[in-house]
């Protein structure tokens, strides 16, 4: 498994934004409520890519995504490519002088 996510039950309101949104299809809406009455995802993680839509989308900040680094291929940035290239990668992905 590249990635594995975590849902919190009790601060999810079930509003099934994160279940169709995931390209592997691992998140379902639980039979059972919560303690406020919300019906919460759940996750069932084999397949999991730890790809961050499910997280991104929720707007009860309920889910937290884990990765498996020695699994997950991280591009390097083309100065660690080629020292002589003058370019660095900025955090936005674009490509800095
Ligand atoms: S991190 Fe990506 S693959 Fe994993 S559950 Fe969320 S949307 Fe699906
Ligand atoms: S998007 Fe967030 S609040 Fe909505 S069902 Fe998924 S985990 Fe729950």
């Amino acid at each position: 498994m590249a990635g594995k996510i975590k849902i919190d039950a009790e601060r999810c309101k079930g509003c099934g934004l994160c279940v169709p949104v995931c390209p592997q299809n691992v998140i379902a809406i639980c039979e059972k409520s919560n303690s406020r009455g919300y019906f919460p995802a759940e996750a069932v993680n084999a397949g999991c890519t730890g790809c961050c839509l499910c997280a991104t989308v929720c707007p009860e900040v309920a889910i937290e995504v884990y990765r498996d680094d020695n699994v997950v291929a991280v591009e390097p940035s083309r100065s660690q490519q080629n020292p002589s290239e003058p370019h660095t990668k900025a955090r936005n992905g674009r490509y800095v002088k």
